[in-house]
């Protein structure tokens, strides 16, 4: 009996220590938002690309870690700051990522008569594919390098010449099969799902190539900034959503897994090109947020009490959340990802409410 015991003991020990030692590894998908701080990467009307790409980045990571309970989701940038293509690189290597995807809003050059009305959704792979069309695309997206006062010893004499690219030496590996599944999945639903038309996968060759050869590696060209209309698309809430979802599907197609997209947390806007006008809904307390990343909203006024939401105190500015201090409710609108964001947003709703401010919350306070 005190064998069996002590037999029965030194199994349940084995067997827990292996259940530790085999813990399995998370899945590590860093998201990494293109461009940032100095480098506002393409200009639309009312916003720029490094604001859109961060929004949809953070609610991409927030949507990967609530529909996967095995993905760690690691972002190259959370704020609106510059970092170094190097730098994001290294941080993809050092985690050990199983996928890397970097968000990034096309645009056409100033001298393209159909700038306004372009549109299209393109996922781009990294190959050899060396038209000239993808050549800008490329210099463009890589134009972020310059903007780094080292980037002639770290990238080599690295200059966004076309030359540069045609004799970067292209690293075939297994990673461009699986980068090239990822890629048409993604691409797939991004058209079935968030709307966008279809501009195909593409070919693109990059400095990235470096990092190609460790993981499978996406880059999502959205749609066109510079066409107003998809602009006011990518930048609503609905839009960041749709497309968000539409790439959290394209990863569970890509990885062989059924998923159930949680529900929003706010309700959609309308899909029009309105889509930042005010939406109908219940005043709520702060959103539970799944990141502790800040998020920054525009207080508009203090009550007593709790008011409907068609209440015409909110003069039209809805929804509006709120947060209790004390016995007050406090009443805020909107909710964008960088503190400048909200300070751009801040004289429109001025107009309205004059003694509006900026604030910070984090999940579901403010913070100071
Ligand atoms: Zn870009």
């Amino acid at each position: 009996m005190t064998t069996l015991r002590l037999i029965y003991l030194i199994t349940l020990v084995m067997t827990v220590g292996v259940s530790y030692a085999e813990k399995p590894k998370p899945y590590v998908i860093v998201i990494d938002a293109g461009h940032g701080g100095t480098d506002p990467g393409a200009l639309g009307c009312f916003t720029t690309e490094k604001d859109i790409n961060l929004a949809i980045a953070k609610k991409l990571g927030n949507l990967l870690t609530a529909t996967f309970p095995d993905v760690k989701v690691i972002y190259t940038r959370s704020t609106d700051v510059f970092v170094k293509i190097r730098d994001r690189m290294q941080k993809a290597k050092d985690v050990n990522a199983d996928l890397f995807i970097s968000i990034h809003c096309n645009s056409a050059a100033k001298e393209n008569p159909n700038r306004t009305s372009l549109s299209g959704t393109s996922v781009y792979i990294l190959g050899n594919e060396n038209t000239d069309k993808n050549l800008s695309v490329v210099m463009a997206e890589n134009a972020a390098i310059l903007l780094e006062d080292d980037y002639k010893t770290k990238y080599q004499g690295f200059d966004n010449s076309p030359e540069q690219y045609i004799f970067m030496e292209i690293c075939q590996s297994k990673m461009v099969g699986k980068s090239i599944e990822l890629a048409e999945k993604v691409q797939s639903q991004l058209v079935k799902h968030a709307g966008l038309r279809d501009n195909k996968v593409r070919q693109t060759q990059a400095i990235w190539l470096v990092l190609h050869s460790t993981m499978p590696l996406i880059f999502l060209e959205v749609d066109f900034i510079c066409n107003p209309e998809r602009e006011k698309y990518m930048a609503s809430e609905t839009g960041q959503r749709k497309i968000a979802e539409a790439v959290v599907n394209g990863i569970a197609a890509y990885r062989n897994t059924k998923i159930t997209l949680p529900k929003p947390t706010t309700p959609d806007a309308p899909q029009s090109p309105e889509v930042r006008e005010p939406e109908k809904a219940q005043p709520t307390p702060s959103p539970t947020q799944t990141s502790s990343d800040p998020t920054y909203h525009i207080q508009i006024f203090v009550a007593a009490d709790q008011l409907q939401a068609n209440s015409p105190k909110f003069k039209g500015l809805t929804p509006a959340h709120y947060y209790r201090d004390g016995s007050a409710y406090k009443y805020y609108y909107g909710s964008y990802p960088t503190q400048d964001a909200a300070r751009k947003a801040l004289p429109e709703v001025k107009r309205l409410f004059p003694d509006a401010f900026v604030i910070t919350m984090q999940e579901g306070k403010r913070i100071k």
